[in-house]
């Protein structure tokens, strides 16, 4: 059986290693450092079979060196030559095998070009997406435009409901405070809200999210709303849900 847990990194990175109680080999996605991953692989008697990078940011990548001088993995990433390391290169359609699962390859371009998500079918559903999708949020656009983050998320949006989402950063707290300014009568975003400060005062993660729970409190999924489109509407263009979309993202930067 294949067990996901976050081993936190950098200031709220998560590195999320996956592995499985019949074999000593894991897998890291976006190894932002090498120390915390040594650490919890010394501990629990494990070896690093693989690794999954999303995109090119150096808390994606920082501890990728460290980690293949010391273990071998192999390493699977996006078709961008400025990240070193990456013995196989994936893009859109693509499947790779990786703890004797299939994983599928979506290109989500927004966050940067390069950005990758990869999905594994199975009860439950499970994916890997970096800095693209967050609970009750999405990646800032640094490289790409507010369309194709918007079409990436979509892509996302369109995959099972019960699909685990293992995003690389806990930002949900600042995410949902941003969401009930932007759908602010909408009574699952309070009680996300609620649950989420009580996670946080514990110190626990906040993730994996679901798609289908993302779909009812993540603003960014939630352009056709009428009560979103209301509220994006005091701050710029809702002509259509891709321009509601972009009137957002450019709010939440300067929320
Ligand atoms: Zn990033």
């Amino acid at each position: 059986m294949l067990s996901v847990t976050p081993i936190p990194a950098l200031s709220d990175n998560y590195i999320w290693l996956l592995r499985q109680d019949t074999s000593p080999e894991a897998c890291v996605v976006d190894p932002g450092e090498a120390a915390p991953v040594i650490h919890v692989l010394e501990r629990e008697g494990l070896t690093l079979g693989s690794v999954l990078i999303t995109h090119h940011h150096p808390d994606h990548v920082g501890g990728l060196a460290e980690l293949i001088q010391r273990y071998s993995p192999k390493v699977i990433g996006p078709h961008n030559p400025q990240i070193d390391g990456i013995d196989e290169r994936v893009g859109d359609g693509d499947t790779c095998r990786v703890m004797g699962r299939r994983f599928d390859v979506l290109e989500v371009p927004g966050h940067t070009l390069d950005h990758i998500a990869f999905f594994t079918p199975g009860i439950p559903p499970l994916l890997f997406c970096g800095d693209t999708l967050f609970s009750g949020g999405c990646g800032r656009l640094f490289e790409g435009t507010p369309e194709q983050m918007y079409h990436s998320l979509r892509e996302l949006a369109a995959l099972p409901d019960d699909t685990l989402v293992f995003a690389a950063h806990e930002y949900t707290l600042a995410n949902l405070t941003f969401a009930q300014a932007a759908d602010p009568n909408n009574p699952d975003v309070t009680a996300a809200l609620d649950e989420t400060r009580r996670a946080r005062d514990l110190d626990r993660p906040t993730l994996p999210s679901n798609l289908g729970r993302e779909k009812n409190i993540n603003p960014f999924l939630r352009c056709a709303v009428p009560d979103v489109r209301a509220t994006a509407a005091q701050h710029g263009s809702t002509d259509s849900d891709q321009a509601t979309f972009a009137t957002l993202r450019a709010w939440k930067d300067s929320f």
